[in-house]
Formats: structure tokens, C-alpha cells, sequence
């Protein structure tokens, strides 16, 4: 490393379980993973920014006085592109300097990967200047940068967890309130195992957007009779009785248990009890699968082979579905064999390789 280059980095995160209730107001369990993004700072004498990454060709350089914004031929330079627009926006005084980006994060797999380049972004130009980083407020600005620049309508729930990752811990965030606590994950012999699909999530957007307006309309029909139900996760499953609609009733039957499961994970968790974790996170992917109706042939084969094979506690999809990465936990001295019966599942029922690995709970955002 040169003398004058700064190195920083920002994991990749997965929610452990609590899937679709950040919109929702409800409890998620996300983690920071080990895998990420790392970036490469050099200031400069003017006011020219260089943005490129070894993972895209194009590069692109930025001048800090002129006014930018969202364009598709930008292509990945749209994210820090947008926190550095909304940095200026903030009255934050910024210099020049050439970032260089480098990953072993899977793009657009669920697992973050535009969480973890936002937050990185702001946190090593903002690093230049200040040596102590709000985090929370780093998270919520990062997710103001999604919405607003990228125009991706994402929960808090992925820059909070790329920000404030905390090593061996998942962390339970309330939705509604933000008030946050760290759970420690204590693994043992076992390992937290990720299994990419490599299945692109085509639907995503349309769906995702479909589902919230289905939650939305639950809770508008609940609040009819109920009205001091805050949202849709604190309503009671008696609740769902007034939903007459199958379709609204089972999607407000997964938003309502999978808190509970929340719950209850975070019992069992702080009990080390991984058996009943590991159950409570097949159930959960059961739920998501015929209640919420957003797994997929793809998620299903991995999610369902992982559970039946040896050493597995319990597996589920992770992220907002359609693709993207399941989550498993598995022996750490069965993971050679689940990886082989488990992929050469996946390719017989569709025709794809997935890749499995295993990763670490690492910690947030921070310079290396
Ligand atoms: P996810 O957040 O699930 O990975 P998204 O579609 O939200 O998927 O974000 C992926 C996008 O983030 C990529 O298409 C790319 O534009 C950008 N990105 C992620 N990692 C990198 C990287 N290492 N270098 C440049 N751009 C990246
Ligand atoms: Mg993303």
C-alpha cells in the first residue's frame, strides 16, 4: 500500500430472520457478514473525484463543483455518485481524491452489496474530515441516498446493518421505533452457511412493491375495527380473522408470525438453544414460501434440500426473495458434504450451480 492511500471496507450483510417486516414495522435480525467491498483512497489537490472498480470497466471521473444526477449510462458510479451529491447537499465540505473499489461480494444477489458500497462511500469521505462517525446517522443517510437518488424504495434495515455491524452478533432492530440491540451469535461447531442461487431477481421490483401495497391494505381493513393497531406487525393473529380476502389474509398471516418468530429466535439465541433457531428459521422459510408467496422454484430447492441434509439445523431464504441468497447453519464438519449433495440437487432440479460458502458475522463499515 502506498503511504499516501487510505484502505477501507464494508461487509455484505444477511438477515438471520425477519423477512419483509421492515416496511412493516417490525422486528428484523440482520448480521454483517466477514465478505464485502473495500476501497482504496487517495486524496488529490483539486476537485476532481475518480471513481472505478475492478469488478465494472467503466470509470468515471466526477468535478465537485458541478451538480449531478441520476443517469442509467452511469451505471454502478449512480451510488457514490449520490453520496457525494447528498454529501454536498448537507453542507459537507468535500476534497478530491481517486477511490478505487475491490469485492468478493456477489452484486445484486440480496446480500446488500448497494448497502455496503453506499455506506462506504460516505464513511471514507467523511472520515477525512471527522474521526467520529454517527453511525445511525450514516445508516439513515445512506438509505435517504437509495431512495431518493437510486430511487430504490429499500427499508432502513440494510445500510443499518452494513453501518452497525458488530462482530459475532446479529443485530435486533425494531422497525418502528429504531431502537436497536446487539444479540450474540454463538456458533459453536457450527457455521453460518450462505447459498447463492445465481438466479437473477427479475420480478423483484414489481412484487416487492405489490406486497407492500397488500400489507398496507391489511392493516387499513384491521385498523377499520382495531384502530390502535400501530402496524401491521403489532396487530394480533386473531386479527386476521377480519381479513376476508385469502390472498391479504395470508400475507398478514406471514407479516404477524414471522415477528413472533422473532421473538422467539432472540430467546432461543440468548439461550444458545441453535436447535430451536434452526426450526424456527424453516418455518419462517415455509411461511415465505406459501403464505408470502416470494421464494421460488430456485430458493425453495436450496432452502428445502439444506434442511434435509445431515448437519443442517435449519435454512431460509434471506433478502426480499425471487432469487438471491438462502441462509443455513450447518456443522462445521458436514459442510463438505452438504455443499456436494446440496448443488448437485440444485442442478438437477434447475439446471443451475449455486455457489455455497460459509462466512463469519463481521463488523461494520470501518478503515482497514
Ligand atoms: P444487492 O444490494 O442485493 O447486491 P442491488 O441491485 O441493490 O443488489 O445493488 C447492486 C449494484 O450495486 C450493482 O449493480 C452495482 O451497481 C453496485 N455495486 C455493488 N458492488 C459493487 C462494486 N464492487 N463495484 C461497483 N459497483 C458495485
Ligand atoms: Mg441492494
Amino acid at each position: 500500500m502506498n503511504k499516501n492511500e487510505q484502505q477501507f471496507f464494508a461487509p455484505g450483510r444477511v438477515n438471520l430472520i425477519g423477512e419483509h417486516l421492515d416496511y412493516n414495522g417490525g422486528l428484523v435480525l440482520p448480521a454483517a457478514l466477514s465478505i464485502g467491498i473495500k476501497a482504496s483512497y487517495r486524496k488529490r489537490n483539486d476537485n476532481r473525484v475518480l471513481l472505478s472498480s475492478s469488478a465494472h470497466t467503466l470509470q468515471k471521473e466526477i468535478h465537485l463543483q458541478d451538480a449531478y444526477f441520476f443517469q442509467p449510462e452511469n451505471d454502478w458510479c449512480n451510488y457514490p455518485i449520490g453520496i457525494i451529491e447528498h454529501l454536498k447537499k448537507e453542507g459537507r465540505q468535500l476534497s478530491g481524491g481517486e477511490i478505487h473499489y475491490e469485492s468478493n461480494l456477489p452484486e445484486g444477489s440480496g446480500l446488500s452489496s448497494s448497502a455496503a458500497i453506499e455506506v462506504l462511500t460516505a464513511y471514507l469521505l467523511l472520515s477525512q474530515t471527522e474521526s467520529d462517525i454517527d453511525r445511525v446517522w450514516l445508516a439513515n443517510f445512506c438509505r435517504e441516498v437509495e431512495n431518493e437518488f437510486i430511487g430504490v424504495q429499500c427499508g432502513i434495515m440494510d445500510q443499518y446493518a452494513v453501518a452497525l455491524g458488530k462482530r459475532d452478533c446479529a443485530i435486533l432492530l425494531d422497525c418502528d421505533t429504531l431502537e436497536h440491540l446487539y444479540i450474540p451469535i454463538v456458533l459453536e461447531d457450527y457455521k453460518l452457511v450462505l447459498l447463492n442461487t445465481n438466479k437473477p431477481r427479475s420480478l423483484i421490483h414489481s412484487k416487492y412493491n405489490e406486497r407492500k401495497r397488500e400489507c398496507d391494505e391489511a392493516l387499513r381493513i384491521i385498523r377499520a375495527t382495531q384502530p390502535s393497531v400501530a402496524n401491521l406487525c403489532a396487530a394480533s393473529p386473531y386479527y386476521l380473522d377480519l381479513l376476508q380476502n385469502e390472498t391479504i389474509r395470508k400475507r398478514a398471516k406471514h407479516v404477524i408470525t414471522e415477528n413472533l418468530r422473532v421473538k422467539e429466535s432472540v430467546k432461543a439465541l440468548r439461550l444458545n438453544d441453535l436447535s430451536t433457531f434452526g426450526r424456527l428459521m424453516n418455518v419462517s422459510h415455509q411461511s415465505l414460501k406459501e403464505d408470502y408467496e416470494v421464494t421460488g422454484l430456485e430458493l425453495d430447492t436450496l432452502a428445502e434440500t439444506a434442511q434435509q441434509t445431515r448437519g443442517c439445523l435449519g435454512a431460509r431464504m434471506t433478502g426480499a426473495g425471487f432469487g438471491g441468497c438462502a441462509i443455513a447453519i450447518v456443522h462445521k464438519t458436514a459442510i463438505e458434504e452438504f455443499k456436494n449433495k446440496v448443488g448437485e440437487k440444485y442442478l438437477s432440479v434447475t439446471g443451475l450451480n449455486c455457489n455455497i460458502f460459509a462466512s463469519e458475522i463481521g463488523d461494520g463499515v470501518r478503515k482497514i
